[in-house]
């Protein structure tokens, strides 16, 4: 039978993730400013709910796709005890392990599932539905969820128990964090000794350093200084944040993470809450007086 499914969040990454769905599941959605739900119907066709509980009410699957799983509990906690039996919740947030359990366990006193779901690929892969997408749970709830993001995504992986799969996504955004930091320090520098950055970056990316950071991020966005706003820097401080802590939790030395976690909550302010991630390099070069170009 054909689930009906429900999407909360249609931010810069849920909504082209929430076209796919509508493409291939009757759809409902809600989004906390209205006008994006309803443009969003209106250009695929799916519902609108009045609200979080109306989606639950009316749906089989509901996927979130919020900023932390600090807006999760909030939007359960909105939802009360709207569920039913059988019912699944898959979070598409890039959340924290011990609030996706906390989740989990809020959702099992209705008989309800929960899937951790987070996704990587950027808005371009959602776009492409090629997302690679990370399911941490227990069966059959990761079956199900499998059926579901695959229409989005050009890999899903069953990667541990609840709370694992965005463990993982935190570590993988601290390594994307760590690489964007080392990077722009590197090719300021260079740039400073009389090396063009296009220069720079080709050796690179036929060298040992090369990574997704300079064959793509750097060429793209910051040699050609478009500076296009698709991940919010905002999110990757909460998924260095996240990362921290499953290190600290788990008694393992964190001094990378904790050096990238410093730089990124410094520029935070400094750039504002609707800076991309990329932007950190306007940071780094202010303080070399360069431009990477
Ligand atoms: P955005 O900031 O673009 O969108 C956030 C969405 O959540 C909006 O729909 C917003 O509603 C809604 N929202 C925020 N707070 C609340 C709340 N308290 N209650 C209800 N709704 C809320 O984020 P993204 O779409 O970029 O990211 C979503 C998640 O996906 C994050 O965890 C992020 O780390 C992750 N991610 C993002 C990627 C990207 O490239 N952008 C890549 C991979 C993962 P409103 O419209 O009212 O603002």
């Amino acid at each position: 039978m054909t689930k009906h499914v429900g999407f909360i969040g249609l931010g810069a990454i849920g909504r082209p993730m929430a076209e796919h769905i509508a493409n291939h599941f009757p759809t409902m959605v809600w989004n906390r400013t209205r006008e994006r739900a309803d443009a969003f119907a209106r250009e695929t066709g799916a519902s609108v709910a009045e609200s979080p509980r109306a989606v639950v009410e009316q749906v089989d699957v509901v996927i979130t796709c919020l900023p932390t799983s600090a807006d999760v509990s909030a939007v359960l906690d909105a939802i009360g005890d709207g569920w039913r039996e059988g019912q699944l919740l898959i979070d598409a947030t890039s959340g924290d392990p011990a609030g996706s359990r906390q989740a989990a366990d809020r959702l099992a006193a209705f008989g309800v599932g929960f899937v951790d779901a987070p996704v990587s690929g950027g808005t371009a892969g959602a776009r492409a539905g090629r997302l690679t997408v990370m399911l941490g749970g227990e069966e059959p709830w990761v079956g199900q969820a499998g059926e579901i993001v695959e229409v989005y995504s050009g890999k899903v992986e069953h990667v541990g128990p609840v709370g694992a799969a965005h463990a993982l996504k935190a570590v993988n955004n601290a390594l994307l964090a760590i690489n964007i930091m080392a990077v722009g320090e590197g090719l300021a520098a260079l740039v400073k000794l009389g090396v063009k950055a296009g220069v720079a970056l080709d050796v690179i990316n036929a060298s040992s350093g090369r990574s997704n950071v300079t064959e793509n991020l750097f060429p793209e966005r910051v040699v050609t200084r478009a500076w296009p706003r698709t991940f919010r820097l905002a999110l990757l401080d909460k998924d260095l944040g996240v990362a921290l802590k499953v290190l600290e939790d788990n008694g393992v030395p964190s001094g990378a993470i904790r050096v990238a976690k410093e730089a990124f909550g410094a520029a935070r302010p400094v750039l504002g809450e609707e800076a991309d991630h990329v932007e950190l390099v306007k940071e780094i070069e202010k303080a070399a007086g360069v431009e990477i170009t």
